[in-house]
């Protein structure tokens, strides 16, 4: 059994945006917060919704659309942030509103492909391989013009901005730097799709280094819902 949700933990860490924020001279309203609620129950979701909360990131596709359909009478933005099998796109594009983790042109031209036409287009960001000395996943930052060229054209997808997981590490300047690398790639990629408006980046551990290096949405599971089981 997981902890319920505690309202608390949600007070504690708008505090610490809010915090991290105005050391940055940003409006705490500038930095979306998006709760990472994979593996937690449809009621803490409802939970941490009547928080407040109205963005949540899932990573697990038949999980996530159960959540979704149990709860399909709150207002609530999907994003989509786990990796995607290619025989996995039609139920991607037909229940999310974002989709965070696009790293190769078929995924993308199968979501633009199998978006409903009575939907707006998905809101889509690049997942960018940050820490290539890592296995993660994400497109390198050679391919990324490349990419982000394609979902440009494609109709049913609007691209929003970059996402990355960096390697984990406690060392507050290796965070940075590598969420300055991040960020000089959108600001480069801004230049030639100047509608980008979103950088996600920061997580539980590592939120403070992303909002002072620009982030524009941190992604927050364990602050807000505790440890995760297994
Ligand atoms: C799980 C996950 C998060 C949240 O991580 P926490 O450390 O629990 O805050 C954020 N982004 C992605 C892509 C994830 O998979």
């Amino acid at each position: 059994m997981t902890q319920p949700l505690s309202k608390d933990n949600i007070t504690k860490l708008l505090k610490r945006v809010r915090i991290r924020s105005q050391k940055s001279q940003k409006a705490e309203s500038d930095i979306i917060l998006l709760a990472v609620s994979k593996t937690r129950p449809a009621d803490d979701v409802r939970a941490a919704y009547d928080c407040g909360l109205t963005q949540f990131g899932e990573n697990y596709l038949q999980e996530a659309v159960d959540k979704i359909t149990d709860l399909a009478d709150l207002p609530i933005t999907w994003h989509f942030i786990g990796p995607i099998q290619s025989n996995k796109t039609r139920p991607i594009a037909e229940h999310f509103q974002w989709v965070q983790s696009i790293e190769r042109p078929k995924i993308a031209r199968r979501l633009n492909e199998q978006r409903p036409d009575s939907l707006p287009p998905l809101q889509v960001c690049l997942q960018v391989n940050i820490s290539s000395e890592q296995s993660k996943s994400g497109v390198s930052l050679n391919e990324l013009d490349e990419l982000a060229a394609l979902v440009d054209e494609l109709p049913r997808l609007q691209l929003r901005g970059l996402m990355a997981i960096p390697a984990a590490t406690d060392s507050e300047s290796e965070q940075r730097a590598t969420f300055a690398a991040l960020r000089k790639a959108f600001e480069q990629l801004k230049l030639k799709h100047p509608q980008i408006d979103t950088l996600s980046m920061g997580m539980s551990g590592d939120m403070e280094s992303a909002i002072a290096e620009g982030s524009t949405m941190v992604r927050i599971g364990t602050a807000i819902f505790g440890p995760r089981q297994g």
